[in-house]
């Protein structure tokens, strides 16, 4: 068992070096002292650094080799922006500060949303809400809001597909909507006369991830957001898979009237971790007054950060947004342009295009009735036939130095694996992934233990995962010394 920091500890040493005390010494008045020594562990620097260098070297991250983890879009982010981002006049501003002291955050951030208003071709935008899930809660608080001002309170019910993203019916229900669920087509798509027969006067949003979460795009998408204006009901998109769009298509342009985009995926910040994230929402010019507070507009004087109108749906999030998020964003936007934009999804679509015709005769593709966007989903349903589930597959890939693909979604896809390359990964390590599942799909064949007992290469074995989310223990418990 690895040990924990707390374990190299002996009285008495220490990592620090203080600068000597050049103001007069006061003691703390009896209310603010402890009580008793705080318990941390006492190592040296170096100690220190070891430990958490090593314990980083156990996990995997997308330094070390591809992770093409579905829905995700785990691509490379360039350092560069990670530099440009921790800039001292950006990274230090307060949220306090009075607009005349930051008009250069504040010219980023009203820059930025115009780009991303010219990608998904809307009018307004606001960059508060922290998460993609924060974002589809925003949009649908926008869309209620406008249905309650036309006297229309009693539309309650959200349509969407039966491959939703688990996070669409989630915010749905938190806004206090029914989900209405709208069946899939034999090819993954939207069925067109099962959402026509639930459109109705009930209807408050229609609600589409597109490209859907089987990495295909929705080809009928004119009548289906017809069919929804037609009903009295708006249209959301959820843009989380924009990074098969930029610069090809615009939700906007779609009969989409709000859609969310995860900077976090597409736009230069990792996703995952627990990190911040930014779920910006873009819209129309008529639901641009129930945007939570904390726009930039540009005036004669300056940019200016604006309190939000009298009809606001409120503040999500204290202040303005994950601002970090929003520097890294705005310079993969500035860095690449409408071309290099265009060139990021192109390229995202021809690498999972690629690995789907190569993977293709060893692993199943249903629904495949066409070139795939971004990412596709395989089903290892025939294999769990044969005794090995995708949960084995997975883990075997770990053992070959791949992160593995989303497992067990979407749920209209048996034993699926979604798997999403990214624009990032050259040819080599994307050849080396395929080799990788040809040779797990031989192995199912001829000596399927290696996958059931996969992995075996690294730190930790198989995981009861319910019990490590349930029961979760960081480090071990230790005494205050
Ligand atoms: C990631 C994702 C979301 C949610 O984004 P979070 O930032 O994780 O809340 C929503 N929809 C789709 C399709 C996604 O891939």
């Amino acid at each position: 068992m690895e040990k924990t920091i707390f374990q190299y500890s002996s009285s008495g040493r220490t990592g620090v070096a203080l600068p000597l005390l050049d103001v007069p010494e006061t003691p703390v008045t009896a209310r603010f002292g402890r009580k008793e020594t705080i318990g941390l562990p006492q190592v040296t620097e170096g100690q220190a650094m070891r430990h958490f260098v090593r314990l980083s070297t156990m996990n995997f991250n997308i330094e070390e080799g591809l992770y093409p983890l579905g829905s995700c879009t785990m691509k490379y982010n360039p350092r560069l922006h990670e530099f440009l981002a921790r800039i001292e006049g950006l990274a230090v501003v307060h949220p306090l500060s009075d607009d005349s002291t930051v008009q250069g955050t504040l010219e980023l951030m009203y820059k930025l949303g115009e780009s991303l208003c010219e990608i998904t071709g809307f009018e307004a935008v606001t960059l508060q809400p922290a998460a993609g899930a924060q974002g589809e809660f925003t949009g649908l608080m926008l869309i209620k809001k406008w249905q309650d001002e036309r006297g229309q309170e009693h539309r309650n019910e959200v349509l969407m597909p039966d491959s939703a993203h688990g996070t669409n019916p989630a915010t749905s229900t938190l806004a206090g909507l029914k989900v209405v669920s709208v069946r899939s087509d034999e090819h993954g798509r939207v069925d067109v006369e099962d959402l026509r027969s639930k459109a109705g006067e009930n209807t408050c949003a229609f609600m589409l991830t597109n490209p859907n979460t089987l990495g295909i795009f929705e080809s009928s998408i004119d009548e289906i957001t017809k069919i929804i204006h037609d009903a009295g009901g708006l249209n959301y998109m959820d843009g989380a898979n924009m990074n098969a769009m930029l610069g090809i298509a615009r939700p906007g342009d779609m009969g989409f009237d709000v859609c969310h985009l995860n900077l976090h995926k597409t736009f230069s910040t990792p996703h995952g971790g627990g990190g911040p994230g930014s779920g910006a929402v873009c819209c129309v010019e008529m639901l641009k007054e129930y945007l939570p507070p904390s726009t930039v507009e540009k005036t004669d004087e300056g940019y200016k950060l604006l309190g939000g109108t009298g009809n606001t749906i409120g503040r999500l999030l204290a202040f303005h947004g994950n601002v970090g998020v929003l520097y890294r964003a705005y310079a993969y936007v500035r860095t690449l342009g409408p071309k290099g934009l265009r060139e990021v999804s192109e390229v995202a679509l021809i690498n999972a295009n690629y690995m789907k015709a190569r993977l293709k005769p060893y692993y199943d593709v249903p629904n495949d009735d066409g070139p795939c966007m971004h990412e596709f989903v395989a089903s290892g349903a025939a294999m769990a036939e044969k005794g090995v589930k995708t949960l084995d597959i997975a883990k075997r890939l770990l053992d070959y130095g791949f992160h593995a693909p989303t497992i067990y979604f979407p749920q209209i896809v048996k034993e699926a694996l979604m798997i999403e390359p990214t624009e990032t990964e050259s040819l080599e390590s994307i050849d080396s992934f395929i080799d990788a599942m040809i040779a797990i799909a031989e192995e199912i064949d001829t000596k399927p233990h290696l996958v059931t007992d996969a992995p075996v290469n690294t730190p930790v074995l198989r995981l009861d995962e319910v019990k490590a989310v349930k029961d979760l223990c960081l480090v071990e418990p230790v005494e205050h010394q």
